[in-house]
């Protein structure tokens, strides 16, 4: 599979869970990937880290800066750092709301505004938002989370709508409980993990969990000529969860 050839797609939060796995399959797949995240330093051969923290406007100017001039393109942008909360809205202080807002939604916001310039000038433009199935939910225990992918949903709309005539491509995916570290860590705290693994995987429609790796499919199908005549869409990769009205008791 080459169909990324020429290509080249920054990826943020690539160091770990589905960043990770989306920036190593479309390096398989024949594009050079840039991996921008907190740690640059953890990306395995084969991609290239460049240090990044999306809350801060000036490392990610100076991050796509740096990928346009190591690589002299940019064609592809999966934005995909994010962070989580719990609770309900007594839970979090005003401070913590403005922290992960401003991770989740205007660090998506940031990375667009300083990618779009290059975008525009690839015949194959496409941004990727990793979403989620909380931002349709209502999930307890989540309100500051849900609320912060409720609005990447909505700012993948109209982003969607102001870039056609640019040629950009934008759509998200929404991804339901994935197996990946930030999980790990949750279950992590669990007074029995393993128990907690298991009436997590009960609980889903299909019993499992959805890998990173079904999850980077989805992105990397969005970001492929695959999907030339989609944009401004949402894409459910959550075992059903959504789809079958269930959701995690
Ligand atoms: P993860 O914790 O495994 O990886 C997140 C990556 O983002 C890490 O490499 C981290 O260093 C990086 N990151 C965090 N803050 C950053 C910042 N300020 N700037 C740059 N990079 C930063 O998480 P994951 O489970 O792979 O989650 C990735 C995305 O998927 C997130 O947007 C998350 O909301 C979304 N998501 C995850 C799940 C799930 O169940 N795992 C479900 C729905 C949506």
């Amino acid at each position: 599979m080459s169909d990324f050839e020429g290509l080249v797609a920054a990826v943020t939060g690539g160091a770990s869970g589905i960043g990770l796995a989306t920036a190593e399959l479309l390096a398989a797949r024949g594009a050079t990937v840039a991996v921008l995240d907190l740690k640059p330093d953890e990306v395995p051969e084969g991609l290239t880290g460049f240090r990044c923290d999306v809350s801060s406007a000036a490392e990610v100017t100076s991050a796509i800066d740096a990928v346009v001039e190591r690589f002299g393109r940019l064609d592809i942008v999966v934005n995909n750092a994010g962070i989580g909360a719990q609770g309900d809205v007594t839970a979090n202080d005003d401070d913590e709301w403005h922290r992960v807002l401003d991770v989740n939604v205007v660090g998506m916001v940031r990375v667009a505004r300083a990618a779009l310039p290059h975008l525009k000038k690839s015949p194959s433009a496409a941004i990727v938002n990793t979403c989620s199935i909380a931002a349709w939910s209502g999930l307890p225990a989540r309100a500051l989370y849900s609320a912060s992918k409720g609005a990447v949903h909505a700012l993948t709309l109209a982003m969607a709508a102001d870039h056609v005539p640019d040629g950009v491509r934008v759509n998200c995916v929404m991804p339901g409980t994935a197996d990946t570290p930030w999980v790990g860590r949750l279950l992590d705290k669990a007074d029995d993990p393993v128990a907690e693994r298991a009436a997590l995987e009960a609980r889903q429609p299909m019993g499992r969990l959805v890998s990173a790796g079904e999850v980077a499919n989805s992105i990397v199908y969005l970001a492929s000529p695959l999907s030339a005549s989609t944009t401004g869409t949402a894409l459910a990769v959550d075992g059903g969860m959504y789809g079958l009205r269930l959701r995690p008791k």
